[in-house]
């Protein structure tokens, strides 16, 4: 995709003529890093023209999923071009168009996530969805959070809670997020994983808890927290609520692409021959020297928590999906993914009762995710090392998707969790208009828990999954989009 041998001829005379001296090097370094930068501007212009034409033909969630999942699988071949040139750089023994190389993918890791994210809604708007206020506050307020708060928040030993990935990275991210917001958000960016968000390890952070209650499906309990109808008083007995997890700060929190920064000896990870091959591939000149292999630098390589194997699709283990066979090995990773959420309030043409209006809110999720190989069967992630390798853009179960429980962009949990839950923990549940309060207050009866009690005690054996493919008994769960 980034082959500099198929661009036009004007280009090649600076990014393919050889250099000998080291200061040579580093021009050719920096002239085939503004060739990938042209390209995604170039990119971005294509873009609209084939939004244009395709959107025409999808839905708006499908269509703005897989537009933010292309531009991940972009971002991160581009990645993989930058770690290739920093292969490059240490065999001309370079170490300053290597630091540079490292400083464009810190930022790159961001970018790359945004154009994702504002690609998405061009393509959510180009199928006439209008932005919805409700995402747009919710965006501007994350983005004056990270403008204002995450530079100066503290962990308890007076380090920074979140270092920059590169700096100046909070204000520049910020003000990526403001545009976004004042262009207006049609689709919402469902997984994404703000920093100070809570992820679920607790039934109240759980949308299946809420859910269960109010269908009484005892087998929910079952299956997922077994004593928790017998032991549970009232809500003064919970466990607190678990803190945001610490993670690794370089990775966008929205369409974030899961990777690591490794400082590591090449040939811990890649050999010779493959990094040659590489080479040849990205059409860069140059070739691999002994020196990159066995110098220690800084490699951006895939997260191996976020690009292990792609779990939720398996169709053996106690959660079976239900899929006719197994993932093929080579797609088999989990990794980077785009889910977003469309949420519509329409007018209904016919009145309601006593001529009221009536206004429903219409709702799509979607999920997709970069696909693609390395040497014809590999997975993109066989080596650790980001390589380029992603090829397309595919849709996905949007349960096999990394979307948490509720979703990030449902407004109505957000401010459950977000507002209700600290307060209902300090002063138990209370008449609200938020329907998962109104489970709570349900939750809090003895009566209710103890007629789940009573029926699990005769009918337990109801709520076994059977294992094989095809038989997966749902239980709430979302399979399609
Ligand atoms: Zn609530």
């Amino acid at each position: 995709m980034h082959d500099p041998s198929r661009k036009p001829n004007r280009r090649e005379p600076f990014a393919l003529r050889p250099r000998k001296s080291s200061g040579g090097q580093t021009i050719v370094f920096f002239v085939m890093v503004l060739v990938i930068l042209v390209f995604m501007v170039v990119w971005n212009f294509d873009l609209h023209k084939i939004l244009f034409v395709k959107s025409l033909t999808q839905n708006a969630g499908d269509s703005a999923a897989i537009m933010a999942a292309r531009w991940q699988g972009i971002t991160l071949n581009i990645t993989g071009n930058l770690n290739i040139m920093q292969a490059l750089a240490l065999s001309a023994e370079d170490p300053d168009a290597g630091e540079a190389i490292n400083g464009i993918q810190a930022r790159l890791n961001y970018v790359g996530p945004m154009i994702a994210f504002m690609a998405a809604q061009q393509a959510a708007k180009n199928n006439r969805v209008r932005r919805n206020p409700g995402f747009d506050a919710l965006l501007r307020e994350h983005a004056r959070q990270v403008r204002e708060d995450y530079p100066y928040v503290t962990a308890p030993d007076g380090e920074p809670l979140f270092p920059e990935p590169y700096p100046g990275a909070w204000p520049e991210y910020a003000s990526m997020l403001e545009l976004i917001a004042n262009q207006g958000v049609a689709a919402g960016p469902d997984n994404a994983r703000l920093y100070g968000d809570r992820t679920g390890g607790h039934p109240l952070l759980t949308v299946g808890f809420y859910e269960a209650i109010a269908g009484k499906n005892w087998c929910w309990f079952y299956n997922h927290a077994s004593s928790l109808l017998e032991d549970y008083e009232d809500y003064r007995w919970w466990p607190d609520l678990p803190p945001p997890p610490h993670m690794e700060y370089i990775n966008s929190e929205i369409f974030g692409l899961g990777l690591t920064r490794l400082e590591t000896r090449l040939d811990s990870m890649v050999s010779a021959e493959r990094m040659d091959e590489a080479v040849l591939n990205s059409g860069f000149p140059g070739s691999i020297a002994e020196t990159a292999l066995t110098n220690t630098a800084v490699w951006y390589c895939y997260h191996p928590r976020a690009w292990s194997a792609w779990d939720a699709m398996a169709t053996s283990g106690p959660d079976p999906f239900p899929a006719t066979g197994p993932v093929r090995p080579q797609y088999d990773y989990a990794g980077a993914d785009a889910a977003v959420r469309i949420s519509e309030a329409t007018t209904r043409i016919s009145p309601g009762r006593e001529g009221a209006v009536v206004t429903n809110t219409i709702t799509w999720t979607a999920a997709a995710k970069p696909f693609g190989h390395l040497n014809e069967s590999d997975r993109p992630n066989a080596y650790g090392l980001v390589l380029p390798a992603f090829h397309e853009a595919r849709l996905i179960p949007l349960d096999a998707s990394s979307v948490p429980s509720g979703g990030s962009y449902d407004l109505d949990w957000r401010e459950h969790i977000e507002n209700h839950l600290p307060e209902y923990m300090e002063h138990g549940p209370r008449p609200s208009d938020c329907w998962y309060c109104k489970q709570l207050i349900v939750w809090e009866r003895p009566g209710f828990r103890q007629e789940g009690v009573d029926w699990l005690l005769l009918y337990s054996d109801r709520c076994t999954v059977p294992s094989g493919p095809g038989s997966h008994r749902g239980g709430g769960r979302r399979r399609a989009h």
